[in-house]
């Protein structure tokens, strides 16, 4: 089991405890996410482009935090609730792209 497995089934529990898996249909759960990816994308909007994340104060670097945990929190459950294997399907992407783009001699 990985930790996106613990995270996929700690979030079904934490559904089926609240009667909300009746909410949490692909479409619905598609939306929350990109609306999550749109609040990780406000708090970086107006920083100068090349501001690195070390610069960040502890404050930003919070909001940032949990609106990564938001957005991952979406796309686990709706991984989840599709039947896909998200871990899977990322080895399998980037298995792609190493083939298609290989290295530099
Ligand atoms: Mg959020």
């Amino acid at each position: 089991m990985t930790g996106v497995d613990d995270l996929a089934g700690r979030l079904r529990t934490f559904a089926a405890a609240r009667d909300w898996e009746r909410h949490h249909t692909p479409k619905n759960l598609l939306l929350a996410l990109s609306g999550e990816v749109g609040e990780l994308c406000a708090e970086l909007q107006w920083l100068p482009t090349d501001a690195a994340s070390e610069n960040w104060g502890p404050e930003l670097r919070q909001r940032v935090t949990d609106e990564v945990a938001d957005v991952l929190i979406y796309l686990v459950r709706f991984a989840d609730v599709c039947g896909i294997d998200p871990v899977a399907a990322a080895e399998q992407k980037i298995e792609h792209n190493e083939s298609r783009f290989p290295p530099l001699p």
